[in-house]
Order: C-alpha cells, then sequence, then structure tokens
C-alpha cells in the first residue's frame, strides 16, 4: 500500500544502559513514535519516569520485548500501574518471543487491582510480522544465548514523486484531479472533443523507499542474518555493552563490542548507527565511538538517556 502523507518518525533514547541502571543511564527503552503511533522497544525498570522526564506522554500503542531477561521487561508492570491510574482503558499490546502470553497474564495478574484495560499478547518468531498503518515491524532471531530476537521496522514505500508540469501539459486542470492521480487513480480529461484518460504512471515517479529502524536488542553480531531486512537502514541500533577491549567477555556472555556494531553498520549500509546496552563499567561512551567508527564511515552516536532523534525522509 502506498501513503501520501510524511508522517514524523521520532526516537527517543529513554534507556541506554545494559543489565543494571547507573545514575546517568536508565534501563533499556527504545521509544519510537511515528505519526500518532509510539510503539516502545523493550520496556526496562522506570521506563513510566523515563517518559515523563522525556516529556513523552504515554499514549503507548504497543511494546516489542526482545528477551526474557529482566532488564529489558521489567519497567512493564510498573508502565501498565501508571496507565491504569491515568484512566487507560484501551488495550495495551505485549510482542515477545514465546513466553509473552505468559508473560501478559503476570502483568495482568500483578496489577490486577488496578487495572482497567486489557493487555493483549502476540507471541513472534523469527520472521514474525506485525501489521500497522503504513510500517510494520519485523522479527528477527538474534544470538544472546536465550531464545531472542531484534525487530526492525520499516515503513510502506511512498509514493513516486507527482510531475505536475507534466500533468498540466496532459490537459489535466490543477486541483482535486492532481490528488485523485497522487492517489493512483486516472482521470478523465477534455481533449478533441472527447475524454481521454490520463494514467497515474505517466505524471508519477517510481515509488520511493519508506524509512527503516533496526534494532537488535542483546546479541553477538548477526549482520550476515538481516541483510534482506535491515539493508540501507537509516537508522541501527545496536546492542555495544562492551568497547573493543572487552572483547573476550562480549564473546562470553553473548553481548557485543561496539567495534563489533560499527562493523555491522558498514556491513548492512546504514545511515546512522547508535550504541546502546552500555555496560555500567564505563563512565564514558567515546571509546565506544571511536571503536565504532573504525569500522563505519557512517553517523555513529552513543545517545544519553532521553535524547531523540528525528529520522527524517532521504529525498
Ligand atoms: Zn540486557
Ligand atoms: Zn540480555
Amino acid at each position: 500500500m502506498l501513503h501520501l502523507t510524511g508522517e514524523t518518525l521520532h526516537v527517543h533514547f529513554l534507556g541506554t544502559a545494559g543489565a543494571l541502571p547507573t545514575p546517568q543511564r536508565n534501563l533499556p527503552c527504545i521509544m519510537v513514535r511515528r505519526g500518532a503511533d509510539t510503539l516502545l522497544f523493550d520496556c526496562g525498570e522506570g521506563a513510566q519516569q523515563q517518559m515523563m522526564r522525556a516529556r513523552t506522554g504515554f499514549t503507548v500503542n504497543a511494546v516489542f520485548i526482545t528477551h526474557w531477561h529482566a532488564d529489558h521487561f521489567l519497567g512493564t508492570f510498573g508502565l501498565a500501574q501508571t496507565l491504569s491510574f491515568m484512566g487507560r482503558t484501551e488495550p495495551l499490546a505485549l510482542y515477545g518471543p514465546p513466553g509473552v502470553h505468559e508473560f501478559a497474564g503476570m502483568v495482568a495478574e500483578l496489577c490486577r487491582n488496578t487495572l482497567r484495560f486489557p493487555v493483549k499478547s502476540v507471541e513472534m518468531r523469527d520472521g514474525s510480522v506485525a501489521e500497522f498503518g503504513g510500517y510494520t515491524v519485523r522479527a528477527f532471531a538474534t544470538l544472546h544465548g536465550i531464545q531472542s530476537l531484534g525487530y526492525v521496522l520499516s515503513e510502506d514505500p511512498r509514493p513516486g514523486r507527482f510531475d505536475r508540469e507534466r500533468a498540466v501539459s496532459l490537459g489535466v486542470k490543477p486541483g482535486p484531479l492532481f490528488g485523485r492521480l497522487q492517489r493512483g487513480e486516472p482521470v478523465g480529461v477534455p481533449r478533441d472533443g472527447g475524454e481521454v484518460m490520463v494514467r497515474p504512471e505517466e505524471v508519477m515517479g517510481p515509488p520511493r523507499p519508506g524509512r527503516r529502524i533496526c534494532y537488535t536488542g542483546d546479541t553477538r553480531p548477526v549482520e550476515d542474518r538481516i541483510g534482506e531486512i535491515a539493508g540501507g537502514a537509516d537508522l541501527l541500533i545496536h546492542d555495544a555493552t562492551f568497547d573493543d577491549r572487552d572483547r573476550d567477555r562480549a564473546e562470553e556472555v553473548h553481548h557485543s563490542t561496539a567495534g563489533e556494531a560499527g562493523a555491522a553498520a558498514a556491513a548492512l549500509g546504514v545511515r546512522t548507527l547508535a550504541l546502546v546496552h552500555i555496560s555500567p563499567r564505563y563512565t564514558s561512551t567515546a571509546g565506544h565511538v571511536e571503536d565504532a567508527k573504525r569500522h563505519f564511515s557512517g553517523e555513529v552516536i552513543a545517545p544519553s538517556d532521553l535524547s531523540m532523534l528525528e529520522i527524517p525522509f532521504r529525498d
């Protein structure tokens, strides 16, 4: 399906620590806001308070959990509690690897005295696709020593550019007929005492790709498996628990180093790399960024908590 309007696409880094929170960093939680939709990717402890600090509001439509390590899901309980106190009645959808139905049951059970909305659960596996209005979220298997997933949010393609001059030269009057052509409908125009049809493909360029965000969750490098769904992404949010000096440790505990994240970004040909899940052992991420840049010439960031990134269209 083609979409006419360019929805805004914002990424709020609500939690960028790994395993343990620090005074500066909260546990994993990435909010992606596209138009009126809000998705959370992982929901670490204290996520709802980070939403207050970042002033994002609480209109969460769905939560995607990458795996069942507690640093990635404990915040769901507090979030559900807060949403209920704020009067939410719409269902909250929880997506995650096998175990998500039991998890949703636990959230409902633990908050049972206050919860005023239903908690729904959707099990995701390698290759599962969740469809939303104008975009999809696709799951891919990652390498983390337990069953774990990463997610790719892909927008549907946008229509090609509308060639206004060409339309006018074909006899289409500016106004509502332009809109119909842009929506893919042929329109009739008077010519030589009769009517001829102008087809959309005569006045529209080829469809343009939508934007794409890939979030790996916790994992060893997996770029060789995800080229098809994550290649050319606008933003790759990659596990960078360690810097390259702790490479052995990264392998041992099924995480990635910043250098490995950089190599993944280069292999996938992404535009921007965000390093997250920073181990509390580091007080600075300067080394992480340096390590990633050795492999990747695109933009590298180690976002601080509460920072926001806007993803523009490429053209
Ligand atoms: Zn983790
Ligand atoms: Zn983990």
